[in-house]
């Protein structure tokens, strides 16, 4: 059998999807190492891979406070990868692997691929992005609509640095950098999407090297903490930002007042650095949380308010749930967008997220069927997907035709 090193971008959105994928290749005989920061290593370790760190913390790869729009994310994780690649080839050459696992963020994935002439597969839990679907000249006034002069100008600033490091790398290994297009989606010969192809932007535009396999969902953390005995049977809304863009008390307490006097049961997860004190104290029929089990809890929702994280946009609508889309950065714009064009929810921005907006945004969704209707779809669409078990059944099939034993 052979060896498979994953390349991560070590943030939980991006460790999760792959967990269950790898599972699956070690059940198949694969031996898999999965390189991420320390902190992921007894999740990483409970699959049967074997677990690498980088030799950088997951605070290098993503910092808090986060750096300011696209370009200075492509100018950081560049520079990091051009740190980064000595110490890594090395590694990588004494392994040897047959093929790579790599995420739509690991560019250092992209350009060891390259310069050890190692077959890659990109594994990705954002939208699928090549240059058929969108151009740089569509890309950046979105990316950018808004930002004042001084922003525009520093970002500018770091595409000019992202395209002096890029040279440089390419003259010193003979390698090709990544263009715009090419570092959102890091495209390979193989791509397995975790979304469906009818979830996905411009689905239709994809071909065979682009497989669509719907969320993959292995085992999760344990949900034996949560008060699932305070739940009431009033409909149930959940409401989430995610794990990385979620440290917005001001939205939270607009949720508290839009919604303590409805006759809702209501679920928040806050994640782990909001000052609770801060918050006040939360309404009677809200049960807040740092982290709660999002599966059990969207089995039983009604309504999902969400950042629009692909993670969670997919796995509230494989359980058919209507989603409202409170949108913080770069994709969530696009899965806001995507989620109103197929009927199944409603964009609503963070400026506008008052609790009146809140309240009429949900009232109206739950009272209109074709909401419902439409997140049924999306998730008959996800399910038929083939999850992780279709991801490693593609691995294979890519293992075949390259002739990897
Ligand atoms: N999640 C969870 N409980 C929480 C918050 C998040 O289980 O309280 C999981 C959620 O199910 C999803 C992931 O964390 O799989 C978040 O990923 P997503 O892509 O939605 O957003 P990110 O955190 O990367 O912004």
């Amino acid at each position: 059998m052979a060896t498979a090193v994953v390349l991560c971008y070590p943030t939980h959105g991006h460790i999760a999807p792959k967990l269950a994928v790898v599972e699956e290749l070690v059940r198949r005989g694969e031996r898999v190492i999965y390189y991420s920061a320390e902190r992921s290593r007894a999740r990483i370790e409970e699959t049967g891979a074997e677990f690498r760190a980088y030799a950088y913390d997951h605070n290098d790869f993503d910092p808090n406070p986060p750096t300011e729009g696209l370009f200075s994310d492509m100018e950081r994780l560049l520079k990091l990868s051009e740190v980064m690649l000595p110490g890594l080839l090395a590694e990588l050459r004494e392994i040897q692997p047959d093929y790579l696992l790599l995420d739509s963020k690991s560019i250092w994935g992209n350009l060891a691929g390259q310069i050890l002439r190692v077959p890659a597969i990109t594994l990705s839990v954002v939208f699928a992005l090549h240059e058929k679907l969108v151009d740089a000249a569509y890309l950046v006034p979105r990316l950018y609509n808004g930002a004042t002069p001084d922003v525009l100008q520093r970002a500018l600033l770091h595409l000019h640095s992202y395209f002096e490091v890029a040279q440089r790398l390419s003259q010193q290994y003979g390698i090709h950098c990544p263009n715009l297009v090419e570092f959102l989606g890091n495209p390979q010969p193989l791509n397995i999407i975790f979304t469906s192809q009818m979830f996905q932007l411009g689905g239709e535009h994809f071909d065979a090297h682009y497989k669509f396999v719907g969320p993959s969902l292995g085992a999760r953390p344990t949900a034996a903490d949560f008060p699932f005995e305070q739940l009431s049977n009033e409909p149930l809304i959940y409401i989430s930002l995610g794990t990385v863009f979620n440290e917005l008390p001001d939205f939270y307490r607009a949720c508290f007042a839009a919604f303590a006097d409805e006759p809702y049961q209501v679920v928040m997860a806050i994640g782990k650095n909001i000052d609770r004190g801060a918050l006040g104290e939360p309404p009677a029929n809200f049960v807040v949380s740092d982290f709660v089990p999002q599966l059990e809890i969207l089995e039983r929702a009604a309504l999902f308010i969400t950042h629009g994280g692909m993670n969670s946009a997919n796995e509230g609508l494989l359980y058919q749930v209507p989603l409202i889309v409170v949108p913080q950065r770069g994709d969530q714009y696009m899965v806001a967008g995507r989620v109103a064009e197929l009927g199944a929810g409603l964009p609503l921005f963070t400026p506008q997220s008052t609790p009146e907006r809140l309240r009429a945004t949900v009232a109206q969704v739950l009272a209109d069927p074709r909401f419902k209707q439409g997140a049924q779809r999306v998730g008959e669409s996800l399910r038929a997907a083939g999850g992780f078990q279709r991801a490693a059944d593609e691995i294979f099939l890519f293992k075949q035709q390259m002739g990897i034993a």
